[in-house]
């Protein structure tokens, strides 16, 4: 008879929520409850999540596309879950027999998740993959094969998989608590937000608009971290650049003795108002994609000024990278291709201050009554 592989549940495996002690079970339920959410949320039919053994499993599905974006997955299975007997394993095996018969090696891997299954991982390892080696043809190679079954045994079945599909691990979405995330249209904001989010954060997105088009870019960056948000919907606030400047933007711009402050300045009331919206949200800080010496703006004498004015924690995971590891990133998660489309945005000005000293910074703030 032929066989057609036919998957009937998914596994899925979290790496560091195992190891949060005390925490552990809500970690785990947050989770599952994620997962839940994330397939009603798309509107995909499934007979059950459960909670078993450091494993979640998906009943009634074969696959869920997207599934590796919800953070706190470390990797997930398509898998046949079989009776949990030797001979429902000996007839169901076979389904990968055309499989491993179109590779160059193969190789059986055993996991018991429960170890009150009779057999040893080894000697099921061995009976097994010698079976399906006579049937196949196939060589077994154990280091590097073509082709890898795998035989996992859980508590109610066993599950047969052939593939891990990586996820981004971290933590489950919003576990840590709320952030204001300042996001420009550009390539660092979005990663540093996505690093964040990836820890168990909840972004509030807080855009300075500069222009249309430039708010148009950030609608579609909060769309794509949406895909990361486990089904759910990113806050946005737009608010207009001026508006924090109290309409003084262009007065200040073009003013000799203000302008080489003007990004300083720009920043420091970036996260004055953040601060707001941070107090208002529940927010327990801000989040930026500043990078240490990137632009005139971003040296240590420069974050220093705008961060001692700033009453919440500022996180900047982006700190210390190199630009070419932002943008590995970027393209990962497919924020790079919205980030470089050309939008109007500000004109830095033409000698910033590259070391702004905080007491100068006061007295220009007081002067300016911002
Ligand atoms: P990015 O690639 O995120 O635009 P950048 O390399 O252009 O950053 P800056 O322009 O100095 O560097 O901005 C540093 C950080 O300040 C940004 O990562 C973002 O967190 C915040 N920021 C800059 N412009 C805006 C804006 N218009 N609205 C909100 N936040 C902003
Ligand atoms: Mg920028």
């Amino acid at each position: 008879m032929e066989h057609k592989m036919k998957f009937n549940s998914i596994i899925v495996r979290y790496g560091e929520i195992s190891l949060k002690g005390k925490n552990r079970k809500s970690f785990e339920l947050k989770l599952k409850s994620d997962i839940e959410g994330f397939l009603k949320a798309r509107g995909i039919d499934f007979s059950r999540v459960d909670l078993r053994r450091g494993r979640i499993y998906i009943r009634g599905i074969d696959q869920v596309p997207g599934l590796e974006k919800i953070m706190g997955v470390h990797s997930y299975s398509p898998a046949l879950e079989i009776e949990r007997n030797m001979e429902a394993l000996e007839r169901e095996v076979l389904f990968f027999i055309p499989m491993i018969a179109d590779a160059q090696s193969f190789r059986v891997s055993c996991q018991r998740v429960d170890k009150r299954f009779p057999i040893k991982s080894v000697d099921l390892e061995q009976a097994i993959g010698h079976m399906l080696h006579l049937k196949s043809g196939t060589p077994v190679k154990l280091k590097d094969p073509a082709m890898e079954v795998h035989i996992e045994i859980g508590e109610d079945g066993i599950f047969l998989f052939g593939e891990k599909i990586r996820g981004y691990s971290g933590m489950p979405y919003g576990s840590a608590g709320k952030l204001v995330s300042l996001v420009s249209g550009g390539i660092d904001s979005p990663v540093a937000t996505f690093l964040m989010m990836k820890r168990g954060v909840e972004p509030i997105l807080l855009h300075f608009e500069l222009s249309q088009e430039d708010t148009q870019k950030v609608i579609k960056l909060k769309e794509k971290l949406e895909e990361y948000a486990s089904g759910r919907e990113i806050k946005l606030y737009v608010i207009p650049r001026d508006e924090i400047f109290k309409g003084k933007f262009s007065g200040l711009y073009n003013n000799g003795r203000y302008q080489p402050y003007i990004c300083v300045i720009c920043k420091h009331l970036m996260h004055k108002k953040a601060g707001e919206i941070a107090k208002q949200e529940g927010a327990l800080g801000i989040i930026t994609g500043d990078n240490l010496a990137q632009v005139a703006s971003q040296t240590l004498k420069n974050l220093f000024a705008y961060q001692m004015t700033s009453e919440f924690p500022v996180y900047s995971p982006l700190i210390s990278f190199e630009k070419e590891q932002t943008v590995k990133i970027a393209r990962e998660i497919g924020t790079y291709d919205l980030s470089v489309v050309k939008a109007k945005g500000c004109t830095p000005p033409k000698n910033p201050k590259t070391g702004v000293s905080i007491t100068t910074f006061h007295k220009i703030l007081n002067e300016l009554g911002l």
